[in-house]
């Protein structure tokens, strides 16, 4: 079956014109697909209905697919979990918060770059969502219609699957697509360097960056593509780009027990964002079975983030969402049964 969620107006502009409709029918298809949100094809009504049945003939579906289970957390997190490919399922984390609801969403299924505290790195990559695939988390939670946010933080690395990450993007900012801002989008990296800097000069989504560590070899200690992409490459490129204005950067930081959380740590991490504009989110770990590191202890935290403060950089605690139903950062698996009390599959 071939999809049309995920192709863009010149894609779906071709498709048009292979079943004998003008190219202003890219513009129709688009607005059932990702504005009246239809999930068939017959239901795209201004087309006429030979050509319908034209794209039905030709193996053309709308591509939409809805959760196969999902886990509710008692602080209202929910957790989506899709068929991914390769065999491997991928989770999606809808977090209300006040006004905002945020939708964390998956770029692969699986990362291949092996993050040593991260359940989904541990678990290996097997395979790369397409478009229409991370544009269907966002359309087929029973929540889509109150989004406020998408962050790129689920499963995957999306610098690593660049293309897709891209033309999904280009759908949810478009105005022939889901017409947001993108000051309303976060894209996570790790800092692999040819993704990033076509996520930085073709977009303008809010950046985050893994950071973990400022020295370089604790880093790759617990993440191994320092080696390839390091720290100070990845800074460079960003400080070529203005965050001071509307578009923001930030640096996620994990805090583990007795690794990277004395005051040695927050004053160099200091030095090394100066002049970045660069702000740090300091997040606690959650505890995965295949590392040993601990979580610091929140008033560690605190004296981290507040000597972070002290010396010029903006840093806050993030609070912890869904860690009952493992959806929580670092904890997401590809796995319905991930808790034995929420799950409502
Ligand atoms: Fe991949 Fe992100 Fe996990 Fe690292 S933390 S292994 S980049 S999903």
């Amino acid at each position: 079956m071939k999809k049309l969620l995920g192709l863009n107006l010149a894609q779906l502009g071709e498709v048009a014109a292979s079943v004998g409709l003008r190219p202003f029918a890219a513009k129709q298809m688009a607005a059932w697909l990702y504005q009246k949100r239809v999930t068939d094809i017959a239901a795209m009504t201004d087309l006429p209905k030979q050509a319908r049945a034209r794209l039905a003939e030709e193996g053309w579906t709308v591509g939409r697919e809805e959760p196969v289970a999902e886990a509710r957390s008692t602080d209202g997190t929910a957790k989506y979990l899709f068929r991914g490919v390769g065999g491997r399922d991928i989770e999606a984390v809808y977090i209300p918060d006040r006004e905002r609801a945020t939708l964390c969403v998956s770029s692969q299924a699986g990362c291949r770059m092996g993050c040593r505290f991260c359940m989904t790195g541990q678990g290996g990559w097997q395979g790369n969502l397409d478009a229409g695939a991370i544009i269907n988390q966002v359309l087929s939670i029973p929540e889509s219609e109150s989004l406020t946010n998408i962050v790129f933080m689920g499963m995957g690395e999306p610098a690593d699957n660049i293309e897709a990450v891209l033309r999904a993007v280009e759908i949810l900012t478009a105005p022939w697509g889901l017409a947001w801002s993108p000051r309303r989008i976060t894209v996570s990296t790790i800092g692999k360097l040819d993704g990033l800097r076509r996520l930085l000069d073709e977009t303008q989504v809010h950046i985050a960056v893994s950071l973990h560590s400022p020295f370089p070899t604790e880093r790759e200690g617990i993440m191994p593509v320092e080696k390839a992409f390091a720290t100070r490459d990845v800074l460079a490129e960003l400080r070529r780009h203005d965050f001071a204005h509307q578009r923001r950067l930030s640096m996620e930081y994990t805090m583990f027990a007795g690794l990277n959380d004395d005051m040695r740590h927050a004053d160099a991490l200091a030095r090394l964002l100066r002049g970045t504009d660069a702000r740090v989110n300091l997040i606690r770990f959650h505890k995965t079975p295949g590392f040993e590191g601990a979580p610091s202890d929140r008033s560690t935290m605190e004296r981290f983030r507040d000597r972070l403060n002290e010396l010029g950089i903006t840093a806050t605690i993030r609070a912890s969402r869904g860690e009952d139903i493992m959806a929580a950062c670092g904890m997401l698996a590809g796995k319905a049964k991930t808790n034995n009390n929420k799950t409502d599959e």
